[in-house]
């Protein structure tokens, strides 16, 4: 009885390692593929913080001269369409990973990839 007592609780500590290292690894693995949200600011100013992981568009300036029309899809976001005279923005491309950006200079518009879900984990020190 003693011997199969001892036994089984080394299965159940390789399994729990086991489990551990797996989550680990898909939890390094998913905060290391996407960023957490995306940041819009405007004439320097955070105006909204949406989740990268939610599909959406959002017509940014809406009602006024200049409009930019922000979508996030598939975990990425970018301009689909803009009234400002050089398109660069929209030219730009989809961003999803952290530190990326699209610049719209003529608006005064920057949307950019903050943090990822990881951050919060050990980032409260800083
Ligand atoms: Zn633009």
């Amino acid at each position: 009885m003693e011997w199969l007592k001892t036994h089984r609780n080394d299965a159940i500590l390789i399994a729990a390692l086991m489990l551990l290292g797996g989550a680990l690894a898909v939890f390094l693995y998913a905060t290391r593929q996407d960023g957490g949200y995306v940041s819009v600011q405007m004439d320097g100013q955070t105006v909204m913080e949406l989740p990268l992981d939610e599909d959406t568009q959002i017509l940014l300036g809406e009602g006024g001269e200049f409009t930019n029309l922000l979508v996030i899809e598939s975990g990425a976001a970018r301009v689909a369409e803009a009234n400002c005279p050089d398109q660069i923005c929209v030219n730009h491309g989809a961003i999803r990973y952290e530190g990326e950006s699209i610049v719209c200079l003529p608006h005064r518009l920057v949307v950019s990839i903050e943090g990822g879900p990881g951050n919060d984990i050990d980032g409260t020190a800083g």
